[in-house]
């Protein structure tokens, strides 16, 4: 593994949950960072300024501003895009047409100055598919493109083709990655995600939802974790023209996790099972099971999540409390 010290990383969504994670560790060691983030979901909060941190206010939808961003940089991180299922759900049109219209207008500035580029894609590619650990060449199992939810999966398979194509026929050096369910310090409670949810219900005394029955399971890892998987791909050559997963291994079902954070919090909260219909409106479909295979991101750049769950709730507890002490504005 090599590392040219010193470059200038543009990373677009920056300044959102796993954005500001990746700035902070390339800024850590040496690195220069560009952030261009619309702060539609993401915070200035969340990057702390520095000396090699440039913040850009602004859209990939921006042909001109990503071109010139672009050509200032030497590698290029595409994190933007909308995500959490309840605003996808709220917003399909816009999300859709960011997801897919953005990353083609990053790519292709990409393309313009040859630079190398990692694009994010997600576990929701692969649908309804509840089989064992997901191998990056599992299938895609998904409902009707009538469903939004679908359509998220839909976007971001887009995205994937793009660089994919982009690599095989054009030699553009592109990497994707498909994020498993990331959680820790500065994910926002605002767009639904289950931990962050969950967690402030618990230290505020209000029943935890739980969805469905909560048999369903999903894998959490810390977002520093995955920041460092990030930052390994990115150094690796091998990486180039591949796509690969990123998430923990350990497997727990969502009741499970809510009983697990009423513990850890001494909460008196109680557990709340939520039909889907009212959670996300009529005719959704979740995934039953969701688990990665990393085998391939280990076997190429020795990474394993360093972080428990224990540990990552712990963290994502103790923020809660200090915001409640303190709200962040
Ligand atoms: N979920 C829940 N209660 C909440 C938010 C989410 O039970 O308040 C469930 C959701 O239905 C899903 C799981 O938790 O089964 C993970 O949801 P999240 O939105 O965090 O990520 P997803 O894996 O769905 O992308």
């Amino acid at each position: 593994m090599t590392h040219s010290p010193r470059r200038t990383y543009l990373i677009t969504g920056g300044s959102g949950f796993v954005g500001s994670h990746l700035t902070d560790a390339l800024l850590a060691r040496g690195d220069s960072v560009v952030v261009l983030d619309d702060l539609s979901t993401g915070r200035l909060a969340n990057l702390t300024p520095h000396p090699n941190l440039r913040f850009v206010q602004g859209s990939v939808l921006d042909t001109l501003m990503v071109d010139e961003l672009v050509r200032q940089c030497d590698v290029v991180v595409h994190l933007a895009a909308a995500v959490g299922v309840k605003l996808i759900l709220k917003e399909p049109l816009r999300s859709f047409v960011t997801n897919i219209r953005g990353t083609e207008t990053v790519i292709e500035a990409a393309h313009r100055y040859r630079r190398k580029i990692l694009v994010t894609s997600t576990s929701e590619i692969y649908g309804k598919n509840a089989g064992d650990a997901l191998t990056e060449s599992a299938d895609r199992i998904l409902g009707s493109p009538a469903l939004a939810k679908w359509s998220y999966s839909t976007a971001k398979a887009v995205d994937e083709i793009l660089a994919n194509t982009y690599h095989k026929e054009r030699g553009l050096p592109t990497i994707v990655v498909r994020l498993f369910n990331t959680v820790g310090p500065r994910q926002s409670p605002a767009y639904g995600m289950v931990v962050p949810a969950l967690v402030r219900q618990a230290v505020t005394g209000l029943p935890l939802t739980v969805y469905g029955d909560g048999t369903q399971t999903r894998c959490f890892a810390h977002v520093e974790d995955v920041a460092d998987g990030l930052v390994r791909l990115l150094d690796h050559e091998g990486a180039v023209g591949q796509t690969f997963n990123i998430g923990a291994n350990h497997e727990v079902s969502i009741l499970e996790l809510a009983k697990l954070i009423v513990e850890m919090t001494d909460s008196t909260s109680g557990v709340e099972l939520v039909p889907y219909g009212e959670a996300y409106g009529e005719g959704f479909e979740d995934m039953v099971r969701r688990v990665p295979d990393t085998t391939k991101l280990r076997e190429l750049t020795g990474w394993s999540p360093r972080r428990t769950l224990e540990d990552i709730l712990t963290e994502t507890i103790a923020e809660a409390r200090a915001e409640l002490a303190a709200p962040r504005r």
